[in-house]
């Protein structure tokens, strides 16, 4: 199947059309560095047309019965899973992901649909007689209204599903801002979406390289009343400063510093196996990627020996071959940056093994393995979000818990060891998510997020509908 075939629309989604603009922007292969497709480079009027378009249709949307909002999720759920193939492909194709991750991505965004399709018809309130007997409190839950939702492209269908499905459950509509380097699998949800009898108007899709003031014309508006990002620290702590012009509700999933904690009395070959999901699921390119390992002196050769040479076996490769187990990273920057951060943890007194070549003029990095990690090595501190893993040696639990908690992040960790040593462990980390004994945290019936720098509110569970939603209450003579 050709590019045009499985991605044949290049326009921002904009009131139920397609809307070209002059300028374009490139979408990237990032396994070969050519160029696959050129979308719309929208601006501020074009946003302006898309919170228009998201204003309109929010009465007519948000009185819709919560039963046919939920049977539209439903349709959604059912496309999404019978596109996979193609969808899978698409990811693969501009952001890098292998096929095997993509599939999975794919089966986890359309959970986001059936998921909160399930919620939109079970929304509720209470009814309360106030302490005083006066009065009866009747509360509901209404939606927040026209939001906008800014994605990055790591997870280019399941960060705008986590956020699009709740959103619509609710009884909200959207502009969706997807990432420059993904914009053609958002583009893609946005005609299934369509497909599955969404009204036009209610989700619309901006694609732009300057999210700068293209965003921020929309946070500007005030109009919009709610902000859902995730992104870096460093842009989320920016739209966080915006957001308070207008006093817009926020949701940030920023960046994390995941420690990966393994116990004396671990199963080192579960460890081993979770420690592969959590370090190279996505190339590394995750918020949740393992990006410190802290493994305690009794187990620490063993478990070393293990996973080096499972790293060294991973087939590396063009992203979109069926046997390709680590694909490239999303850009040419991203390799000089994890490039960067292993060179001064060496600097640092640390060791990296590399453990296998580049195998072509794409974006690869290879798995590497940095050793000798003194706990003030800079690496400890930074994102590196790519497949590699630095590991300290740790002589107790005190010393796993201090090192674990002592970052700016609390996205997610995991822990490995017998379940009361994994769970008295597990209950000091400062995070928002503990994979104990998994290496996967995320699940759409799951509140995700994190605390301290990592971000606020939560995506997904119960938790994520609450997001989109606003509480009000009538106070009744009685
Ligand atoms: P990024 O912050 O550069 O970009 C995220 C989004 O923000 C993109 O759509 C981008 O176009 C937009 N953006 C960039 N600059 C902007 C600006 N000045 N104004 C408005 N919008 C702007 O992040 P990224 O490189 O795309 O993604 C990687 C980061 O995302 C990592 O830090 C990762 O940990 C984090 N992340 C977090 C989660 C989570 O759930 N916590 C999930 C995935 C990724």
């Amino acid at each position: 199947m050709t590019i045009d075939q499985l991605s044949p629309d290049r326009g921002a989604w904009i009131a139920g059309e397609w809307r070209h603009t002059s300028d374009v922007t490139p979408v990237i292969n990032p396994s070969t560095g050519d160029q696959l497709a050129e979308v719309a480079n929208a601006g501020v009027e074009e946003m302006k047309a898309a919170v228009d378009a998201a204003s309109e249709a929010l009465s007519s949307w948000s009185a819709t019965p919560p039963r046919t909002r939920a049977e539209v999720l439903r349709t959604a759920y059912e496309l999404t899973v019978a596109r996979t193939d193609d969808i899978a492909m698409l990811m693969s194709l501009e952001m890098g992901k292998t096929l095997p991750d993509a599939r999975a991505e794919v089966a986890y965004a359309a959970e986001f649909f059936r998921w909160f399709g399930e919620q939109a018809a079970q929304i509720g309130g209470e009814f309360r007689t106030s302490p005083s007997g006066a009065a009866k409190i009747l509360t509901s839950r209404k939606p927040v209204g026209v939001c906008l939702l800014v994605t990055p492209w790591n997870f280019p269908a399941a960060m705008a599903t986590r956020k699009i499905a709740p959103a619509l459950a609710a009884g909200c509509t959207l502009g969706l801002k997807p990432a420059a380097e993904t914009p053609l699998t958002a583009l893609l949800l946005a005609r299934l979406l369509d497909d599955a009898g969404l009204p036009r108007g209610v989700v619309n899709v901006v694609t732009t390289e300057n999210p700068g003031p293209v965003v921020g014309a929309a946070l500007d508006d005030n109009r919009v009343r709610k902000l859902s990002f995730t992104g870096s620290t460093t842009v989320g702590r920016a739209l966080l400063e915006r957001s308070a012009t207008n006093v817009i509700r926020t949701s940030m999933e920023l960046g994390g510093n995941a420690p990966f904690v393994v116990l004396p009395d671990a199963e080192v070959e579960d460890a081993v196996e979770g420690a592969l999901i959590a370090k190279m699921q996505n190339g590394g390119q995750a918020c949740t990627a393992a990006n410190r390992f802290l493994v305690h002196r009794a187990v620490a050769d063993q478990f070393l020996d293990i996973f080096s040479h499972r790293l060294a076996a991973l087939r590396i490769g063009m992203a979109y071959q069926p046997d390709t187990q680590l694909g490239p990273m999303i850009t040419d920057r991203a390799v000089s940056g994890i490039q960067a951060k292993v060179a001064e943890a060496v600097a640092h007194g640390a060791t990296a093994d590399t453990l296998s070549s580049r195998p072509g003029r794409g974006y690869f990095h290879p798995p590497t393995v940095v050793t000798g990690v003194a706990p003030d090595n800079p690496i400890l501190q930074q994102e590196i979000f790519g497949p590699v893993a630095p590991i300290v040696v740790v002589d107790d639990e005190e010393e796993a818990v201090h090192l674990a908690n002592d970052t700016d992040a609390g996205l997610t960790a995991y822990v490995y060891g017998s379940l009361s040593s994994a769970l008295r462990v597990a209950e000091q980390l400062e995070v928002g998510m503990v994979g104990v004994n998994r290496g996967l945290v995320s699940d759409p019936a799951a509140p995700f997020g994190g605390v301290k720098n990592s971000g606020l509110g939560r995506e997904g569970g119960h938790e994520g509908l609450a997001e989109y939603q606003e509480t009000s209450y009538m106070s009744v003579a009685w």
